[in-house]
């Protein structure tokens, strides 16, 4: 199973290996998409994971101790359909190919998928349709 997830954390377990753990501990294969640390300390990482999915579901589990949160991500984006005119600006930006306009309708469709979550598709759109669906 691969899938993404959010890790958000306190100051506490700033300098704590959780990436590590979740290698070691979990036997999971890890793609470390984003990371950040806010100015209130708070620190995010997106992850891409792969690995049995009940030691996945596990992980969800054991990992939501005080001070440690963690959750599926199923979209790193978010398309406002009343506002996208399907002008495929957005697509131009896309490495990954997640956001596509397609036949036979050439429509703007969205592959969470295969999204990065690099952002590069939210300044481009003129028509501001896209925003972020997670904390990164
Ligand atoms: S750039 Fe904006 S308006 Fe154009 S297809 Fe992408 S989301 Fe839609
Ligand atoms: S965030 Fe990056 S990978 Fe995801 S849809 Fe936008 S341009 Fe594509």
């Amino acid at each position: 199973m691969k899938t993404k997830i959010m890790l958000t954390f306190d100051s506490e377990y700033t300098a704590k290996p959780l990436t590590y753990r979740l290698i070691k501990e979990y036997n999971l294969v890890i793609n470390i998409l984003k990371a950040d640390i806010g100015y209130n300390n708070i620190g995010h990482i997106l992850y891409e994971i792969e690995g049995d999915e009940a030691m996945i579901k596990k992980t969800l589990t054991d990992l939501n101790e005080p001070g440690i949160h963690l959750e599926m991500v199923e979209a790193i984006i978010a398309v406002d359909r009343s506002r996208c005119t399907d002008c495929g600006l957005c697509t131009a930006v896309c490495f990954p190919d997640a956001l596509a306009v397609t036949g036979p309708d050439w429509e703007l469709t969205y592959n969470s998928d295969k999204c990065t979550g690099c952002d590069l598709c939210l300044p481009v759109c003129p028509s501001k349709a896209i925003s972020k669906a997670s904390l990164l």
